[in-house]
């Protein structure tokens, strides 16, 4: 794993499905079919890489993904790769939403929380699946408006904090599932004493920003069990306990 985690070049994890923080796009255009361009996804992103959980599909093949990027990018938003949602931020490739989505093995009774809301859209795809989602975002912007977002859209089992996600959520505390959707150095503290007996966490790790290991930990019976899935690049935490400074609080 590790052997196979250095050889990964960014060719490679283009291919493969395992990049979630580039730019790119073209115009918006309102004249695509985009439930088609969702199926089409499903079928050739997903289910060939082994996204093979019911439920994790169908929240893929519901949440309208072009509605969380910027209109520029619509008419790429279901193609293979992150897209820009603004303040240097983006939104993970499909592939990379669905494998964490998957790991966390949530379901209709599970209590979740997502440090990164970014533009909102993995929040809305645990909401489909979930009982309630709580996700922090550091960055005032994208938070309120991601918030918004998911307001309009309906998503009442959503909520939004702006602040440190490094610190978790006590108050709503333990969770079921917990998903950072940035590039920490390791697990932070804080989530793992809120991650619940029996509840899993799916969290970026590495030592280098060019890099990261996508890896889950389970806690059974206090002790928390850690397995690496695959190699992947995630933007950084922000903030004190981060790569790189967060903004100002
Ligand atoms: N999950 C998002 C989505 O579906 O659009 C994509 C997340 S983007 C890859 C990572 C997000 O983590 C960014 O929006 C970034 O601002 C946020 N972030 C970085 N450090 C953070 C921190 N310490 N607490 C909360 N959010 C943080």
């Amino acid at each position: 794993m590790r052997r196979g985690v250095i050889a990964i070049t960014l060719g490679f994890m283009l291919m493969s499905g395992l990049f979630s923080g580039c730019a790119g796009g073209k115009q918006g255009d309102n004249t695509v079919d985009y439930a088609k361009l969702r199926e089409k996804m499903v079928k050739t992103q997903l289910i060939p890489r082994g996204i093979t959980d019911a439920n994790v599909l169908r929240a893929m093949r519901t949440v309208r993904r072009h509605l969380f990027v910027p209109e520029s990018q619509r008419s790429t938003a279901y193609s293979d790769y992150p897209l820009p949602i603004g303040e240097g931020q983006t939104i993970s490739q499909p592939y990379i939403v669905a494998l964490m989505t998957q790991l966390l093995s949530a379901n209709k009774d599970s209590r979740v929380l997502e440090v990164g809301t970014g533009s909102g859209y993995q929040a809305a795809v645990l909401a489909k699946i979930a009982k309630e989602v709580w996700t922090i975002e550091i960055i005032e912007a994208l938070g309120r408006s991601a918030e918004a977002r998911l307001k309009e859209l309906g998503y009442e089992n959503v909520h939004v904090r702006i602040g440190d996600g490094y610190a978790g959520w006590p108050e709503h505390a333990p969770f079921d599932g917990i998903i950072v959707t940035c590039a920490c150095r390791e697990a932070p503290k804080p989530l793992v004493a809120q991650l619940g007996e029996g509840g899993r966490m799916v969290i970026p790790i590495g030592k280098r920003l060019s890099y990261q290991t996508l890896t889950l930990f389970e806690k059974k019976n206090g002790i928390l069990h850690k397995k690496d899935i695959s190699g992947c690049v995630f933007v950084p935490l922000l903030g004190p306990h981060g790569w790189v400074a967060g903004p100002e609080q």
